[in-house]
């Protein structure tokens, strides 16, 4: 496989140098939001803003079919809905939100619906949409919400949005510059924009990057860009969008350990064992996550912007 050395979609320049390359064989990793691994991956970064930019060297992935067809997005946040698995996260995404229902709502990527419910229980007039049609029949058949299969594009421009919502979304996007002018031209003057994504500055990052493995973002099937607040704030800026408000979260269950340095399967099921099986070990687990908030170090960075008026 040959490796283009695009422009970085930020710096709009041939800045990309090479950074690593990881090759990790992990399977029989638990269920829920990971998945297993035989990959080679071939890491950039970007000499200017640290944008990091992924290539799969083994999987040629098509990009469309993995989200039509293999229904990755459905599959992904199926079990969000599994309140025994608690895949929420321990920042409330609500609490970056300053628009108050009935705003409008349009939810970029909404998979199985986890988010778009809580924003229709909350008064939101919500509407998402996927890629992925068995992920979109789940929200409108069974979950009875307002959902379309189809891309940003097929929206009307004249319909306009008070909060575009994106979670774990824009990393998958391989021209975010599209994507910005496509989300202005549907958000209001006054419109609000939140964005998480896994953050390129976690200590979860930091760890992983040391052992075997790496950080398992880099890993994800069909993760494009990695971003961190500065260089996804510079990106948003030339947009006109201002950066607001910005947090972490940390997904509370999942297989990956933020505090590990390997993945180790029989650890990582013993953990979520305790985790689920006590109260104040569940407590004190949290707080731990928590506490990565405090210093923007955790999972996932959420971010919030707005139209910048001049
Ligand atoms: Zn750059």
């Amino acid at each position: 496989m040959t490796i283009e050395n695009k422009n970085c979609p930020i710096c709009k320049k041939k800045s990309f140098n090479f950074y690593k390359t990881i090759e990790s064989k992990i399977t029989h990793i638990p269920g829920g939001l990971d998945r297993s691994y035989n990959e080679k991956i071939m890491v950039l970064k970007c000499k200017n803003c640290k944008l990091f930019k992924t290539f799969d060297l083994n999987n040629d992935l098509n990009l469309e079919k993995i989200y039509t067809e293999e229904s990755i997005s459905y599959e992904a946040s199926l079990s969000k809905h599994n309140k025994l698995f608690d895949s929420s996260i321990t920042t409330d995404e609500f609490n970056l939100i300053t628009k108050k229902a009935p705003a409008k709502l349009l939810e970029i990527g909404c998979g199985a619906g986890q988010f778009l419910l809580r924003a229709n229980n909350k008064g939101y007039k919500s509407l998402g949409i996927d890629l992925d049609k068995k992920a979109i029949d789940f929200v409108t058949n069974n979950l009875k919400l307002n959902a379309k299969n189809c891309k940003l594009i097929d929206l009307n421009e004249n319909e306009k949005y008070d909060i575009v919502f994106l979670m774990g979304v824009f990393e998958h996007i391989e021209d975010p510059n599209q994507l910005l002018q496509e989300i202005k031209l549907r958000l209001k003057e006054d419109g609000e924009l939140i964005i998480g994504l896994p953050n390129a500055k976690s200590l979860n990052f930091y760890i992983s990057n040391l052992g075997i493995d790496s950080w398992d973002m880099f890993l994800e099937p069909g993760h494009i860009f990695h971003y961190q607040k500065q260089n996804l704030k510079k990106l948003l800026s030339q947009h006109d969008f201002k950066l607001v408000n910005y947090s972490t979260g940390t997904v509370k269950i999942r297989g990956k350990i933020p505090f590990l340095v390997n993945r180790n399967v029989k650890l990582e099921k013993f953990v979520n064992k305790c985790v689920k099986g006590s109260k104040i070990i569940r407590w004190i687990y949290i707080m731990l996550l928590k506490f990565l908030d405090l210093f923007k170090m955790g999972d996932i960075l959420i971010a919030s912007f707005k139209v910048n008026k001049i």
